[in-house]
């Protein structure tokens, strides 16, 4: 055993422990708790006292008994820390407010054209504020605000180090913070959806995950942490070379399976993923060319990927909620087609995160590094 362990840090444990029993349980009482972390009711009293002092738990109810006195419930404060999640787009911004538990309490979109001006920066920075103040909770409550960017950022979050899409590569998270009174960080937009996933999932521990939006964006996950290598750019498969003859990526090369799987490249001008998926699922036949194209060139990509990852594929992004069974079955036929491997295991999936999963997942980890400070 440690010896270096001192009262205090037992002290510390016992409340943390009693807080993340409760958080992972909706209601437990005072017994449970005792029982469930072989604790005195004394210690697990005291504790429960601080919690509610300090507004992270409070009573909520009573549990049922049919013998003697009923035992009052305890249950987290979800709101007793709210996260901001920006989503910077081209043509939108998206704002969103999490709770604890990841919940999404309050949301607005914008319409305003990315500009790399200060102009532009302090008017997303202003509705931003005015979004927090609408929230009417105290300032001290608002753990942080993370943007999602189309582009790769600095471990820290603080500057951009590759933002071609946006034309921002360099960017220092000051162009926002200087309007802002709260920590401020930056999120490449692909990393955020599979945050987001993380946290809805427990049992991911290793996967490749694949946010097929207007670009496409990798993940790579293991041992359930975003994996980003040493210069930070691990699973971006989205500029892995498909086709070396191709057409042109915004990367400056050509033919990167950007250029093939994302929806720009499924979609042609003006067509919406609505319209697009309404033609396939009528049959039409020209869409439904596009559309098995489209897969013909994700199997060829993920069966490439699979090859140096031999893990769960999660496919997730703005194109999510158009994929159904048979699509993935389809894409799995064809994969098994190109494979030196084939076999009769499904490995490809369909996110579970809910709309918004970029935007959430830029404000997840100020809520996660809250709770593993308590
Ligand atoms: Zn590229």
């Amino acid at each position: 055993m440690d010896t270096n362990i001192t009262f205090k840090d037992i002290k510390k444990n016992n409340y943390s422990s009693i807080y993340h029993l409760i958080y992972q349980n909706e209601k437990l009482s005072k017994q449970e708790i005792a029982n469930q972390l072989h604790l005195s009711l004394p210690t697990v009293t005291q504790n429960l006292v601080r919690l509610e002092e300090e507004n992270l738990i409070a009573k909520s109810g009573q549990f049922e008994s049919s013998v003697g006195r009923r035992a009052t419930a305890y249950t987290i404060c979800p709101k007793a820390r709210i996260s901001i999640g920006v989503e910077i787009l081209k043509k939108k911004v998206h704002i969103l407010a999490i709770d604890l538990l990841g919940v999404v309490i309050e949301k607005k979109e914008l319409s305003i054209d990315y500009s790399n001006v200060d102009s532009y920066f302090k008017e997303v920075s202003d509705a931003v504020e005015a979004f927090i103040s609408s929230l009417n909770v105290e300032k001290r409550k608002i753990l942080g605000i993370g943007f999602a960017v189309q582009a790769l950022t600095a471990t820290d979050g603080q500057t951009i180090t590759y933002g071609k899409i946006l034309n921002c590569t360099g960017l220092d998270i000051h162009v926002f913070s200087q309007h802002l009174t709260y920590p401020c960080m930056f999120f490449h937009d692909a990393k955020c959806a599979a945050t987001t996933e993380l946290w809805i999932r427990n049992d991911i521990g290793d996967a490749v995950y694949l946010s097929i939006g207007t670009h496409l964006g990798g993940a790579i996950i293991i041992n359930d942490q975003i994996y980003m290598g040493k210069d930070g750019f691990s699973g971006t498969v989205e500029h892995m070379t498909i086709d070396p003859e191709g057409l042109p990526c915004y990367c400056g090369k050509r033919g990167c399976m950007e250029t093939l799987c994302s929806v720009s490249a499924l979609l042609e001008e003006d067509e919406s993923l609505e319209f697009f998926f309404q033609q396939v699922r009528s049959g039409i036949p020209s869409y439904l060319e596009r559309w098995n194209s489209f897969l013909d060139h994700l199997a060829l990509s993920i069966n490439n990927i699979h090859l140096v990852i031999n893990r769960e594929f999660i496919l997730g992004g703005h194109i999510t909620p158009y994929l159904n069974e048979s699509d993935i079955q389809l894409l799995h036929e064809k994969v098994d087609e190109r494979t030196a491997f084939p076999s009769n295991e499904s490995f490809i999936y369909i996110s579970r995160s809910p709309e918004y999963g970029v935007t959430i997942g830029a404000a997840i980890p100020f809520i996660q590094s809250f709770l593993n400070s308590i």
